[in-house]
């Protein structure tokens, strides 16, 4: 079916041991050198003049502290391995007196930015020029756009289409999903349901595109090619654009790369870092911070959230959720757990084979390279992280695509390749899905046989092979069935 065990991620312990420091030291309020400024003729707008982003070569832990300190925001998901003998390289967002301290050590700067602010006001122009006029893909979309989008396609085909409240932002802007479906019933009981959602992270903003593109394809595919149709008659498919609606505006309006959600701090600073605040591991293992200031503040308590507990409850409230994508960028990565610990989480050959089928048909669809791997590894520690909650808690396999750069403004000419690739993932993951195949070896055999009845006999949710947020013997049935036809 797909080989397990090709491009297996580096399990390399002083690799291991660096990556936990950047996790603790992302962590660090810093010393605020790289802040971004308010503009002094345009008050309304955050300026980012005299910075840059650079690709920093780490080389030590002294390395890593001190660009951690002269630059706090750390744009990385891209745990390149770098020159040999050396922790890897990393992304920053620094101004001039943060690189020349870099340099001043002798570290290997490469300076890919070199004027920020610069790219925002391309961006703004471009987008203030009429990127309506065009295709819907060919530019980047603000909440609304992408809500009237969303609304387009459920007019068009409302047999599919429907749209759902999950709840209220802090700011009460609506969280909703997209929920995609055929009228074909399943065979028994409830469709299985792939739940995928963008833009945790406020400033990820070819995430959302992404995900649109699926709902796009998906709506105008039913009916007309045969694999769409198939997807949609066996799941129900169902889409959250925002997950952190107020971070988003905040990025249209005011500053460009804010990343967290817009939670009023004790200390007079804004934002809980969304995907730090699930509740499971929550702030474990230096994967989060404890700091209000810091771009990966875990907030007050698991869930402090409304963001969150609205994904959250929704959930729990849909137990038909097998799979699910948090989308994020950027880096070309596609993660799984754990984020909180090196330790290999139980099951994960399911969430490693699926992972490397998705990164297959990627590459098989014409698209890029994307690395999978256990996510503290390859990123980094990464506590209360949704993918933990989901996999750790809920017993949906869970992954983190991260789509590609160069940087939180990837020029729109990648909107629709990284689009389609993504696009080609998620059908590749529902063609494969199988329930019957427990232990995802990739073959249905009398190991999960013996696995599904271990379940069962225990009344684990995980049994609940029909989907309908119980165990009982048509679930027994349904599995037998399954077993019998191989998947
Ligand atoms: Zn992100």
């Amino acid at each position: 079916m797909f080989d397990l065990r090709a491009n297996e991620p580096t399990r390399n312990p002083v690799r291991r041991s660096a990556w936990f420091a950047v996790g603790a030291l992302v962590g660090l309020t810093g010393a605020a050198i790289a802040q971004p400024h308010a503009a002094e003729g345009d008050p309304g707008r955050v300026r980012y003049d005299g910075q840059m982003v650079v690709r920093a070569v780490i080389r030590d832990a002294a390395d890593l502290m001190l660009v951690n300190q002269v630059a706090p925001d750390c744009w990385s998901h891209t745990a390149d391995p770098g020159p040999p003998g050396t922790w890897g390289v990393l992304d920053y967002r620094i101004d001039a007196s943060g690189l020349e301290a870099l340099r001043a050590v002798g570290m290997q700067v490469e300076v890919l930015i070199p004027d920020l602010q610069r790219v925002v006001d391309e961006e703004s122009r471009r987008l203030a020029g009429g990127a309506m006029t065009r295709g819907w893909f060919d530019d980047y979309k603000s909440l609304d756009q992408v809500s009237q989008f969303v609304d387009g396609l459920i007019a068009a085909r409302p047999e599919i289409a429907s749209r759902e409240t999950l709840g209220l932002s802090l700011e009460q802007r609506e969280i909703y999903a997209l929920r995609l479906t055929s009228p074909v019933p399943p065979d028994r009981g409830g469709k299985p349901v792939i739940l995928i959602n963008s833009v945790q992270h406020a400033r990820e903003w070819i995430t959302v595109m992404s995900t649109m593109y699926m709902a796009d394809q998906l709506v105008n595919g039913y009916g007309v090619d045969p694999r769409v149709t198939a997807v949609l008659d066996k799941f129900e498919i169902v889409i959250v654009p925002f997950v952190n609606p107020d971070g988003y505006v905040y990025t249209w309006t005011t500053e460009r790369y804010w990343r967290k959600n817009r939670r009023p701090n004790a200390n007079g600073t804004f934002g809980v870092d969304n995907n730090r605040n699930w509740g499971f591991a929550w702030g474990s293992n230096n994967g989060s911070s404890g700091n209000f200031g810091s771009e990966t503040y875990r907030g007050t308590a698991p869930f402090s959230e409304p963001e969150n507990v609205a994904m959250r409850d929704w959930t729990l409230a849909n137990p038909g959720v097998v799979m699910h994508l948090d989308v994020h960028s950027y880096g070309q990565y596609l993660l799984y757990s754990w984020g909180y610990t090196p330790a290999p989480a139980p099951g994960v050959g399911a969430l490693r084979s699926l992972a490397m089928g998705m990164r297959q048909a990627i590459l098989d669809s014409g698209g890029v390279t994307y690395n999978a791997g256990q996510c503290y590894q390859t990123l980094y520690p990464v506590s209360g992280g949704a993918i933990d909650w989901y996999y750790g808690d809920q017993n949906i396999l869970s992954w983190t695509p991260e789509l590609r750069g160069p940087s939180f403004s990837p020029p729109p000419s990648v909107i629709l390749p990284t689009a389609r690739e993504m696009y080609a993932a998620l059908l590749w993951l529902a063609e494969n899905y199988c329930g019957a195949d427990v232990d995802y070896t990739g073959f249905v055999d009398s190991v999960d046989f013996d696995a599904f009845m271990a379940m069962f006999e225990a009344g684990l949710p995980s049994a609940d092979f029909d989907h309908t947020g119980f165990v009982d013997t048509d679930d027994f049935d349904a599995f037998v069935q399954a077993f019998i036809e191989g998947c």
